[in-house]
Parts: C-alpha cells; structure tokens; sequence
C-alpha cells in the first residue's frame, strides 16, 4: 500500500493538467460558480466573521487540550456500546478495518465519502481481504467507476464534465447514454439501493464528535451516508484526532460556517448525529459501531508550534476553490488525496516534506485561501515557512537555489547591486527582440517558457531620481 509514495512530480503533473482542454474548461467552469455560492452565502450572515473567529477559538482549545478530549470521547462511545480502535498509521487503520471485516465474514461493503479513509488507502486494503467496497456519494461512486481518486474535498468528481460521465456509465454499467445529471443520478441510485440493502458492513468518515456525549456528526447531501450507517450491522466510523469537538453546543457554529465555505448552502441536506449503536427496541441503526481514531502524522503537526493550526480544517474545500493553482492544476497534479493550499501543507506534514518538496512552491502566497478559510488557517504563512523549511534542507529545487544565492549576492551591497544592472543592461542587448526577451538562457528559462521578460531601463532609477531640496525654514 502507498503510504509513503514516491517524490510528487508536481511541476510535471501541473504541465499535463495545462495540456488537457477539457480539465480546463471544466475547471474554468466549475470554480467560479462555487466561489460565488461561497461569497453569496457568507455575505448573508453579518455574523460571518465572529463566526470564523469563534470556531477558530474552539478548534485552538480543542488542540490544547486534545488528548482529555479523546479520551471523553472514547469513554463515551464505549459507554454507549460502541469500540474505540486506535490506530498511529495508515496500515494499523487499515489491518484494524480488515481485521473486522474478516472477523465477522463481511464480503459486501458500502462507503460514504471520506477522505480519511482516501488517506489510509482503505479500500484496496479491502477488496485484498476479499471484500467488494462500493463508495455510494455520486461523486465518489463516479471516481471509483475511473479507478480515480477524488480531486476535491467535497465535491470528488469536479475535474469531470458530464459527459464523460455519461460514457463512462455507458462502459461500466451498460446503461443506454444519459446526458442529463439527474438521469445519471438516477441509474447510480438503482444500482446502489442494491448494494445498501446487501452490505453487512458500512464505512464512512466524521466531521465531527462530540466528546461530552460520544455522537459522531456526519454532513452530506445525498443521505447516502444515512443509509450507509443505519442499514448494514456493522457499521466502521474513522477520523483523524482532530475532529473532536467539546460540547454539543459547539456544533451549532461549525455547522453553520461549513456548508456555506464549501457549497454555499445555508446548511447542508443531512446532519446525521449518531450517538451509539442501535438500542434495544429501535428499528435500525448498526448492531456493532466500531470508531477508528487515526493518528498517521497529526500528533507530530500537533507539537509544531508553526504548523499545527492546519489540524483546525473542516474539509470545507473553499481554500481550494479560491486558488488560483488549484483551479488550473486540479485535484489530481498534487499528487494526494489532500489538494490545493491545505493540501500543500498537510502532505508535507504527514507523508514527509522530502516527498511533497514542490508543493509548497505551487501558491502564489496571493492569500485568498487565508481569507476564506471558515477557521482561519494562516495557509500563506505555513507555506513559506515549509518553503524556508525546503531550503534551510536543501530539498528546493537546485535552480531555485541557485536564483536566490544570485539575488543575495547582489543585493548585499550597493555596489553589486549597480554591477548587477550593468550586466543585465549588457546581457539584454544580446537578448531582445522588439523591445522584449522571448527566450532567457538557464537558470531564468522558466521564467520565458510561458510569457516574455520585462527589459530592464536603460538609465536606471537612482541615476534619474533626485532627493527634494530642502526649503527655508
Ligand atoms: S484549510 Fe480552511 S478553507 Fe481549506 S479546507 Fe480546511 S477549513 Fe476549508
């Protein structure tokens, strides 16, 4: 299983996403409709920003005070008839999940979205135990029909235009060709409805739980989760540490700030708050719950004082939608299950930075994602600090190195600073066309490869600026 995958190739993968139209024009679509739904819905709330702040305050306080939360929370869910599983990696997630699914002889599985369980590479882990998984979120179920992973934190399918969609129904399902969204919803509804009612097992993810009472919170649209937690007799809940909250009481901000930053919605179609498994008496709901608390590198983001506010995110995926790299790369160039700006700080963080060197670089530190963010993340901040982190170990790339050694250089002294210009004015008479440089020679090559270079002035500034005269008193 890949848990610690080979170098991401980012600028390789960004140059592909470049090359392919229909990415393009389904991002260039499909982003700014969900940035506006975004505005739209936080504008409505005068409150907005208080509420920002507030679940910021929570989300701090549970981070302080993590471990005596954990633990309230697994008192609790025990006392409810529930077991807590502990698991510090993604492969003790994983034998933790199959184990039981092998235990009790489970051979179907039905998902709702997660992305903890994309994270820990769950379902080959599955299917390799000999049990067939099927994601039931529309999006998801699309993915898993590709063989693709999700490009989005909510919403996994963004990269594909329903057209494709419709072909790849056509292929795996043998259905005639359906153009409109809902037709297709409607073929993956039938097909699903059958896997709920034959699955003995169903696994989903958290957005949050509660430690004074031990409920686990799900938010979706589709109630697939719904079905996923209260048909089979098992059902598997997995979160990462960070998704505890104190009280009850706390949701109510966080649920009002999360459906807006993600879809624009005023709330989203179901909250599901689980609070043990079925009692006695009750018609549905899982004879067993068993809850997985994954660690796999949140502890080790928890004690870095520079980093450890990215543990405050909801998923809510608005950082993504507001970045200007995300939005022409799209979900798959970063090369793991978490993109755009907190994807290029939590895979640093948990799968090591010598694996994820670029995705730092890949912002443009224009601070939209930090003004969006419902908790707000300092994601420019912890960019440049894991890019300073890069280069104080020698991780970013040599060209980089190299600029920035140059640039110090000169810059350190005036009189290096004048040679510099000399040698540029020189060098620029050698290299402009026009009035303008289409091709610079390496290290700067990168800089032409898409655009021209700006020329510099023939008489530099400091020679035409005067310093004001003083006047008479
Ligand atoms: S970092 Fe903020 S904006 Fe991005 S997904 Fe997390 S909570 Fe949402």
């Amino acid at each position: 299983m890949p848990d610690r995958p080979t170098r991401i190739d980012l600028i390789r993968n960004i140059e592909r996403a470049l090359r392919d139209e229909s990415l393009q024009r389904q991002m260039g679509k499909a982003m700014p409709a969900s940035r506006k739904a975004r505005a739209d819905a936080a504008a409505e709330l005068p409150e907005w920003e208080s509420l920002r702040s507030a679940a910021a305050e929570i989300k701090d306080h549970v981070l302080a005070n993590l471990e005596s939360y954990l633990g309230q929370l697994e008192s609790q869910v025990r006392a409810l008839g529930g077991v807590v599983h502990w698991a510090s990696d993604a492969a003790e997630a994983r034998v933790i999940i199959t184990d039981l699914a092998r235990s009790r002889g489970v051979r179907r599985i039905v998902k709702s979205k997660s992305m903890t369980t994309e994270e820990i590479f769950l379902n080959p882990a599955l299917e390799s135990a000999g049990a067939s998984v099927v994601e039931t979120d529309l999006g998801e179920y699309v993915v898993q029909l590709a063989g693709e992973r999700p490009s989005h934190l909510i919403a996994p399918v963004v990269h594909k235009p329903t057209g494709e969609i419709s072909d790849l129904f056509v292929k795996k399902l043998g259905v005639p060709r359906y153009e409109r969204p809902e037709d297709l919803a409607r073929v993956a509804r039938e097909v699903l409805r059958a896997e709920f009612l034959a699955a003995e097992m169903g696994i989903t993810g958290v957005n949050f739980a509660i430690a004074e009472t031990g409920t686990l919170v799900i938010v979706e649209n589709e109630g697939n989760a719904r079905l996923t937690t209260a048909r089979p007799r098992i059902h598997v809940a997995v979160m990462g540490i960070e998704k505890v909250l104190p009280r009850l009481a706390d949701l109510s901000v966080f649920l009002r700030i999360l459906a807006r930053s993600g879809t624009g919605q005023r709330s989203s179609v179901y909250v599901s708050l689980l609070t043990g498994r079925r009692r006695v008496g009750e018609t549905d709901g899982p004879e067993e719950l068993h809850l997985v608390i994954l660690d796999n590198g949140r502890r080790r983001l928890l004690a870095d004082p520079d980093l450890r506010g990215a543990l405050r995110c909801i998923r809510c995926g608005a950082c993504q939608n507001e970045c200007p790299v995300y939005q022409h790369a799209g979900g798959h160039a970063y090369g793991s299950v978490y993109a755009g700006p907190i994807g290029a700080v939590l895979t640093p963080a948990y799968e090591g930075l010598e694996q994820a060197r670029d995705l730092p670089f890949a912002s443009t530190l224009c601070r939209a994602c930090a003004d969006v963010c419902p908790v707000k993340i300092d994601l420019p901040g912890m960019l440049v600090e894991l890019r300073a982190r890069a280069v104080r170990t020698g991780l970013a790339p040599r060209r980089d190195r190299m600029l920035v050694g140059a640039w110090t250089f000169f810059t350190r002294s005036p009189a290096r600073f004048v040679l510099a210009g000399s040698l540029g004015r020189l060098a620029q008479r050698l290299l402009a066309r026009g009035g303008k440089i289409e091709r610079l020679p390496y290290p700067l090559s990168g800089w032409t490869a898409h655009r021209t270079a700006p020329l510099l002035a023939s008489r530099p500034f400091r020679k035409r600026w005067k310093p004001p005269q003083e006047g008479p008193q």
